[in-house]
Parts: C-alpha cells; sequence; structure tokens
C-alpha cells in the first residue's frame, strides 16, 4: 500500500460522506450499502478442503458469491468504490477467524491481483478490506512479470506451473500462515498462491476467502459445506472428480 492509494482510500471515503450515492446492492439512493442490503451480507459459513499436490488445505469461505455479496465485491474491485471495504470487513472477518481459530498461523498473507490490476486501481481490494477488519496482513506474495519464456507457454502448460505466477518472500520460511483471498471459484488461484509460498519454504496452514461460487462442474470442482448443515447430504451428486 504506497502513500498514494492511502491517501486516495481516505480521499474516497471522505467523498462518500458528501456526496450522493447509490446503494451497491439495491441501487437506492442512500448509503454505499443501504441497511436492508447490509443484512444481506450476513456470514453463512461453508467449509471445504483444497487439495494441493496431494496435501489438503482447509478452506472456509463467508458465504456464496452473488447477490449483495457478489454486487459490494464487484462494485469495490471495479468502480473503485472503496467506501464498500466497511461493510464487507465483518464477512473477511468471519471467514479468517474461522480458519485461523487453532491454526497456529503467524501471519495472514492477502493474495494480491495481477499487477497491472493493482497499478490501476491504486489498491489491493483483499488488503484493504483486511485493514478496515483490523486485520494486519503481511504482503508475501508479489507478482511476477510474465518473461517472454512463461508466455509463450500454453494455457494448460501455465496452469501446471502456477507458483511462476507469485514469488513469495523468503521471511515465510518455516513459519505457517493463513491466505485470504476475495473470491474463490476453482481453487486454482489459491493452489498457485500456496505453491508459491511453500516453494518458500511456508506452510499453508489454511485458507480463508470471503465468498466462494458454488456450482462449478469438473475437475477443479470445491466440494462446499455448509457448518450449519452436516447432516444434509445434497451435494454427493455434484461432486466433481477429485
Ligand atoms: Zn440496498
Amino acid at each position: 500500500m504506497t502513500v498514494l492509494s492511502l491517501v486516495s482510500t481516505a480521499l474516497a471515503d471522505a467523498w462518500a460522506l458528501v456526496a450522493p450515492v447509490e446503494c451497491a446492492g439495491c441501487g437506492a439512493h442512500d448509503r454505499a450499502l443501504c441497511s436492508v442490503c447490509v443484512a444481506g451480507l450476513q456470514s453463512r459459513l461453508m467449509h471445504a478442503t483444497l487439495e494441493v499436490d496431494g496435501s489438503s488445505v482447509p478452506l472456509v469461505a463467508a458465504l456464496p458469491y452473488a447477490g449483495v455479496a457478489r454486487q459490494s465485491l464487484l462494485a469495490l474491485k471495479h468502480e473503485g468504490r472503496t467506501e464498500l471495504a466497511r461493510p464487507l470487513a465483518p464477512v473477511l472477518l468471519a471467514a479468517v477467524t474461522a480458519v485461523w481459530h487453532g491454526s497456529g498461523a503467524y501471519a495472514l498473507v492477502p493474495v494480491p491481483g495481477s499487477r497491472a490490476a493493482a497499478a490501476q486501481r491504486g489498491f489491493g481490494p483483499v488488503a484493504l478490506i483486511a485493514r478496515r477488519a483490523g486485520l494486519a496482513v503481511t504482503h508475501a506474495l508479489r507478482p511476477m512479470a510474465a518473461g517472454p519464456a512463461q508466455k509463450a507457454l500454453r494455457l494448460e502448460q501455465r496452469l501446471a506451473t502456477g507458483s511462476r505466477r507469485w514469488r513469495a518472500s523468503p521471511r515465510v520460511a518455516g513459519r505457517r500462515v493463513v491466505l485470504v483471498d476475495d473470491v474463490v471459484t476453482s481453487g486454482a488461484t489459491l493452489r498457485a498462491a500456496t505453491r508459491a509460498l511453500r516453494a518458500a519454504g511456508a506452510e499453508v496452514a489454511g485458507c480463508a476467502a470471503m465468498a466462494a461460487t458454488m456450482r462449478r462442474w469438473g475437475d477443479s470442482s470445491i466440494h462446499w459445506k455448509f457448518f450449519a448443515d452436516h447432516d444434509e447430504s445434497h451435494d454427493d451428486n455434484e461432486r466433481g472428480e477429485d
């Protein structure tokens, strides 16, 4: 987080106080998120296991990526509505708390976006929301510029060498960390981040995501279960080849 982006974040927050604002959830002329839509951000914790190179990493998401959660995250990321970090903070906190408890982790590592996206936005959405939640994060992952050799790789090869996407700081060597991201879909991003951290000698104790897309088919499907309904068995027939 640079001084410039800190200033622009502060300015955006201040601007939201004086300018007419539409609710990111329903479009009503109200605050960044009206009280009805804020209620739609109530966490509904779900858990899964992320398989990374033969070992399992616990994964928790706070709610499905739909409705107000989806609209708020999109508005924050693509419209620069940084004031939404405040109502989204409890969502991130719920997921991180669930993973962190008993994990023995010493650092919370946000998954960075691409170099280009970060340069365009001037802020990292996950890091910004974590700060609003009062969480200290360790920026242990840096995006790597795609060199000519990597650009030449086909998509499958790039996915297979996912650890090349980021470089992890050597200061995490020998440490247990928890990864945090905004949205988990196939899990490919979290797997790549886990590989990069492992390559630097860190152990990934768990992954926390604010939201998860619920319907993915195929090899990379994540088998989600809500904490609240362990007794339901609706999901076996949706299971991918994992
Ligand atoms: Zn609303």
